[in-house]
């Protein structure tokens, strides 16, 4: 698949639920409201859609939310597109979370064949994720990323950068991470939805947050790439890998190879677009067929790039629709 601007499309991300065990700050407002059920693409249309997009030429599916493990019968969904590895239709089948439902979830990740695993968690201190997430423990979270390491999946962390909040955790959570062997993401905010707080005052670009570690490590940029937009440095001689998603202070919007599928079955090209598809109405009304037309159609509508800047500054229109629902 390719876009209008030639761009190779083989990765997507499915949302598999708007709903979340965590709250945190710069993802949703306090009082978030949920799709009722009924919205929700059921794990029939999950695994038809999916095929039909492998069939399209999707090589990589992550998922995502929301909490994808809070779902229901996320096992099901799991054991399912795992087949696709299994069978050589699907190179890869990963996981975002934000790992406290970890515990019971990683022997049977690691069984239908998710091999790496996102876990965000933007702090080690208990009291400062408490309030990032409004009210969920840390410790939950450790122990969960531990029993994916001891499954054998591959675990890579996610911190949010937030201005005058986490980056003072950096130091400690690059030498818990380089201890436990995993990879440390570090992401800019982005404006999705309004969360009550100041997006403008949130923000702080991926190069100013990590700018400190350079008074107890040398920060070297290395040619490491993964299927997302991160780039990434190595840390020594702590022996950490490094990524950055930049997607405000320096756009990678050129390689972008993802399209997003929502919770209720609608196909975001963009992360920071309005425009989509929806291919729920069109699979319950037409059949499963109604895909390949609608994906030529959402191929055509990628935009060439983001307008986060323009949001965060209030020269273009605000995006109503928040993180959860079409999924990081
Ligand atoms: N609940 C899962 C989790 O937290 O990993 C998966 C969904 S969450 C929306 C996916 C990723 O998006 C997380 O790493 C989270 O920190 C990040 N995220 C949420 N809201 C964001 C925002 N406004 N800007 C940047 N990243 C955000
Ligand atoms: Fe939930 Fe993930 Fe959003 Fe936090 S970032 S509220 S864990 S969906």
């Amino acid at each position: 698949m390719q876009d209008g601007f030639g761009r190779k499309i083989d990765y997507l991300r499915i949302s598999v639920t708007d709903r979340c065990n965590f709250r945190c700050q710069y993802c949703m407002s306090e009082n978030m409201t949920f799709m009722p059920k009924s919205e929700l693409l059921t794990l029939e249309e999950i695994t038809l859609i999916a095929e039909r997009f492998i069939g399209h030429g999707i090589r990589k599916i992550r998922l995502t939310g929301g909490e994808p493990l809070v779902r229901r019968d996320m096992s099901d969904v799991i054991q399912r597109l795992g087949r696709k590895v299994e069978s050589g239709d699907l190179e890869e089948l990963t996981l975002t979370t934000n790992g406290s439902l970890l515990r019971e979830y990683a022997d049977h990740l690691a069984q239908h064949h998710v091999a790496r695993i996102n876990v965000s968690m933007d702090t080690l201190d208990p009291d400062r994720f408490s309030e990032i997430t409004r009210g969920a423990r840390v410790e939950q979270v450790l122990d969960g990323i531990s029993a994916a390491k001891e499954a054998g999946i591959q675990v890579k962390i996610n911190m949010v950068a937030l201005r005058d909040f986490n980056q003072a955790d950096l130091l400690p959570m690059a030498e818990y991470c380089a201890e436990q062997g995993h990879d440390l993401t570090v992401i800019e905010t982005m404006p999705l939805g309004d969360t009550g707080s100041d997006r403008k005052l949130e923000h702080i670009s991926a190069e100013e947050f990590i700018a400190p570690l350079a008074n107890n490590y040398e920060i070297k940029p290395i040619a490491h790439r993964s299927s997302g937009p991160a780039k990434y440095a190595a840390v020594d001689p702590l022996g950490l890998r490094l990524g950055m998603i930049t997607p405000l202070s320096n756009n990678f919007c050129d390689g972008c190879n993802r399209l997003r599928l929502t919770t209720d079955g609608k196909i975001f090209m963009c992360l920071g677009h309005n425009a989509h598809v929806d291919l729920r109405g069109a699979v319950r009304n037409e059949g499963i067929e109604a895909v390949d037309r609608l994906l030529q159609k959402a191929l055509k509508l990628k935009p060439l790039r983001h307008e986060f800047n323009a949001q965060l500054d209030g020269s273009a229109e605000k995006l109503e629709r928040h993180m959860n629902v079409t999924g990081g």
